[in-house]
């Protein structure tokens, strides 16, 4: 059903400080967001039907006051939010 989940719930990740996304409150949360808005907000504004794929954070997580807000989350595609967050972050890929 799910094979994007690769559980590690010991080991989580050597980036603690993505391990919020790794958490499966947060992945339920933000699988029901997806549900409830299945397009991508950005390619709509342009005029593009693209189903989202990512729960992105309007506020970046890390400075927003709380991270469970949902008015601070934005449906993304993939292509977008790599767009936004390499402007947060220097992309490493
Ligand atoms: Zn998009």
């Amino acid at each position: 059903m799910r094979p994007w989940v690769p559980i590690t719930k010991s080991g989580i990740t050597n980036r603690e400080r993505d391990s919020f996304y790794h958490n499966n409150a947060w992945r339920k949360s933000s699988e029901r967001f997806l549900e409830d808005n299945p397009l991508c907000i950005a390619c709509e504004k342009s005029g593009l039907l693209i189903p989202s794929k990512v729960t992105d954070h309007i506020i970046p997580k890390d400075i927003c006051p709380d991270p469970w807000d949902k008015k601070n989350w934005q449906p993304l595609c993939r292509q977008c939010h790599s767009k936004k967050s390499g402007k947060d972050k220097t992309h490493f890929k």
